[in-house]
């Protein structure tokens, strides 16, 4: 792959309208216009952009992500109505969605129309679309005057970028430009629900919740795919699902049951480690384990706290900050313990149970 000088632009401006005359912004709409690469900011994570519409442009996101090319693209528009220029068939369901939903972390698969390439979306006849609730993202795909396609800007497989330093470190010289507006609100990508059969389909859960679909939707139907490591031969509904993801460098274990038994194996663990380890806790936990890697003296043993059990906001936002926190550390294993599945919980989760490989130790009843 030809290497690039990729431009850094900062912004920090809250007033859309200016965003618009900004020439950073216009110089980044120029590049995606004329088929190159821009990382920007979006509410859920940093996107790695490019002009829908164009085969070429959607290839090289492909290539600067290492993406497999079955694994189709999100396309992110500025404006509810301009969905009719990339999809057709629109159910009404659809509009009920969009009117409480977006701008916001909600992706829906439709139809597509033939203007969307199939480099875009994976050689499917459907298109994920996106309306994100960040000003400098709508501000970008309003002057280039193109869908954008962005999925998330990390090398595939790693954690998703949540400041733009996570960017940088993935993809410096392989992209034209990236837009650094500060670290991200959500921290997990969109909930994607696909709108192609009777019935809407969760096929990744976000700060969506199922909850929120249900008060909208009668029914709302779970993809195998976002609970349980599927058997050979099963495949989920949305592409990338199928994928190791999300995944730091080191052998990563979920930790399940109640909480005195968690516990119980981290004391038990920490006693007896003598390699590099990192442990994902919770606020409520660190004095406790604190004490235990201070009393037995393991240096090897880096505690890292996901935020409070009592705020599973931070906790999404944090993830995969803390991710990519232990391949800094440059750990051989990490210990994470779980969360409730309910409400953005369920994000949570998915990001965890895959970044590990579904590699879970049940421990006793919840
Ligand atoms: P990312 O852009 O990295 O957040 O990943 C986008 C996710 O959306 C992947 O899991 C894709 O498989 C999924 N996706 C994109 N387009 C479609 C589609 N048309 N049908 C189903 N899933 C899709
Ligand atoms: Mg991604």
């Amino acid at each position: 792959m030809e290497l690039k000088q990729t431009k850094i632009k900062k912004i920090d401006i809250k007033d859309i309208c200016k965003l618009y005359e900004n020439a950073d912004i216009k110089e980044a709409a120029d590049i995606i216009r004329s088929g190159g690469l821009v990382a920007f900011p979006t509410e859920t994570v940093y996107g790695l952009g490019a002009n829908a519409l164009m085969s070429e442009a959607a290839k090289k996101i492909y290539a600067a992500k290492g993406r497999p090319s079955d694994n189709p693209l999100i396309v992110h528009i500025s404006k509810t109505e301009d969905v009719n220029n990339i999809a057709r068939e629109i159910p009404e369901i659809f509009y009920k969605l969009a009117e409480c939903f977006w701008p916001g972390p909600m992706t829906v698969v439709l139809k597509k129309r033939i203007i969307i390439p199939d480099d875009t979306s994976g050689g499917l006849d459907t298109v994920a679309v996106r309306l994100p609730d960040n000003n400098i993202a709508r501000a970008l795909i309003e002057v280039s005057k193109v869908p954008i396609a962005a999925p998330s800007a990390n090398t595939s497989g790693r954690p998703s970028p949540t400041r733009a330093s996570h960017v940088f470190d993935d993809m410096d010289g392989r992209i034209d430009m990236i837009i650094d507006g500060g670290t991200v609100g959500i921290g997990v990508e969109s909930t994607i629900v696909d709108l192609t059969g009777d019935i809407p389909t969760l096929l990744r859960p976000g700060a969506v919740t199922v909850e929120m679909l249900q008060e909208v939707c009668t029914e709302v139907d779970i993809d195998p795919a976002i609970e349980h490591l599927l058997a050979s031969g099963e495949a989920p509904k949305a592409p990338g699902m199928k994928y190791k993801h999300y995944a730091p460098k080191a052998d990563m274990k979920m930790l399940k049951g109640n909480e005195a038994a968690v516990l119980d194996y981290l004391k038990k663990e920490i006693s007896k480690s003598e390699i590099k380890t990192a442990i994902l806790t919770v606020d409520e936990h660190w004095a406790v384990l604190e004490k235990i890697i201070e009393d037995n003296k393991k240096e090897n043993i880096k505690l890292l706290s996901l935020g409070s059990l009592k705020d599973m906001k931070t906790v999404a936002h944090n993830l995969f900050d803390v991710l990519r926190k232990c391949d800094e550390l440059g750990v051989s294993t990490i210990l994470s313990e779980s969360f409730d599945e309910s409400g953005i919980g369920r994000a949570i989760m998915n990001r965890l149970k895959k970044a590990s490989g579904f590699n879970i130790i049940y421990l006793g009843e919840l």
